[in-house]
């Protein structure tokens, strides 16, 4: 059977490439597999995209004639403390990589995936998609930042030069099933599920790093994957378009731990590890533009995706990422 669409999905083995094959085979509407799409799912064993040589033979393999763009070197706040060289390095090679070689393949359309960390940190509030390029980003992330930042460079360029569709996607902080829960360097959900569900089983305290008090929007895995699909399908514009929930439905990080303590069933008592660092206040996002296109899309309640996010990890302890050998 030949595919009128081959769909290609870098990063396929991870949070957001989960979520998006999880809709693309479970979705009964619009944005289930459509008639003559064959996806592909790539792991970093298919190849390692900081090569350009694996990257090219991904490509000579599966003739893409679409790719969405997810892999990433990917962590939470204290791993981008830690490693901002390999943030930086990492990302572009990938980046560079894959942008090239689906221009040397002539696909058709690439979206990308940046995020709300790479904004200016000295800002005004909300957000939007103008303002990436304003200033410099918060240092705890610069390395991942500035990497990230030049995937719309190179989106412009490849347009402005050849007439390339490759866009991208700015989704604010993401969470759900196959997250990495990995204790140190994971992002907020999944590492305070992982310790709230050890600090249950074991009698041993729940401790959140930081105050608690920084603001932060989530927007659950299997929506961002929903609205990739549409970006795929239906968005047109080269310039990119923030994916998350509305500035009403940003919470701070003890709504967090509070969401997570009664998915979890902890009683216990938590404490905050203050001499451990908040990161970035707030990175309060617009999602007036999604809005505008799609006005009725239904996001999931944060509590209810907090507890399918919970009860996933749970049943799935000895295969989900926690950093155990
Ligand atoms: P993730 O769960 O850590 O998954 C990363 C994916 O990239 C995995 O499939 C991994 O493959 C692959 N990968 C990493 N290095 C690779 C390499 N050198 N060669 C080939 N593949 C490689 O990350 P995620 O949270 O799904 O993130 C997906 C995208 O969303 C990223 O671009 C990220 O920057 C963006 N994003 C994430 C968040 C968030 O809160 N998680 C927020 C905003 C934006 P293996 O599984 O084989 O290692
Ligand atoms: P960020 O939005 O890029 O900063 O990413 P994170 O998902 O790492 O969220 C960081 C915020 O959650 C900071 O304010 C941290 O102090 C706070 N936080 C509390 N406990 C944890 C934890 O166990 N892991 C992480 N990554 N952050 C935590």
């Amino acid at each position: 059977m030949t595919h009128e669409k081959v769909i290609l999905v870098t990063g396929g083995s991870g949070l957001v490439g989960k979520a998006i094959e999880w809709v693309i085979e479970n979705d009964k509407g619009k944005y289930g597999k459509g008639e003559g799409e064959k996806w592909v799912f790539l792991t970093s064993k298919d190849g390692d995209l900081r090569s350009i040589e694996a990257t090219r033979a991904i490509f000579e393999k599966y003739k893409p004639t679409q790719v969405i763009h997810l892999a990433a070197l990917v962590g939470g706040l204290f791993k981008n403390i830690k490693y901002k060289l390999d943030f930086l390095r990492d990302n572009l090679l990938i980046n560079d990589n894959v942008l090239h070689t689906a221009h040397e393949h002539k696909v058709e359309k690439v979206v990308s995936c940046l995020s709300t960390c790479i904004f200016p940190d000295k800002t005004t509030y909300p957000i939007d998609e103008t303002m990436i390029h304003n200033g410099p980003p918060h240092e705890s992330n610069f390395g991942y930042a500035y990497a990230k930042r030049l995937i719309d460079s190179q989106n412009k360029a490849y347009n402005d030069q050849f007439g390339d569709n490759f866009t991208s996607v700015i989704p604010t902080n993401v969470f759900g099933p196959h997250d990495n829960y990995d204790l140190q360097d994971s992002h907020v959900i999944p590492g305070l599920i992982h310790k709230c569900y050890l600090a249950k089983k074991n009698g041993t305290p729940f401790v959140v790093a930081g105050t608690g008090k920084p603001l932060r929007q989530f927007i659950y895995s299997r929506d961002l994957a929903k609205l990739f699909i549409w970006v795929l399908r239906e968005y047109k514009e080269i310039d990119p378009i923030i994916l998350s929930v509305g500035e009403k439905d940003e919470v701070c990080i003890k709504d967090v731990a509070d969401a997570i303590v009664k998915a979890v069933g902890f009683e216990g008592e938590y404490s905050f590890d203050t001499s451990k660092s908040d990161g970035q206040y707030k990175k309060t996002a617009s999602n007036a533009k999604l809005m505008k296109y799609l006005p009725d899309f239904q996001f999931t309640p944060f509590e209810v995706a907090v507890k399918e996010s919970t009860d996933w990890f749970i049943q799935n302890y000895g295969n989900a990422r926690t950093g155990n050998p």
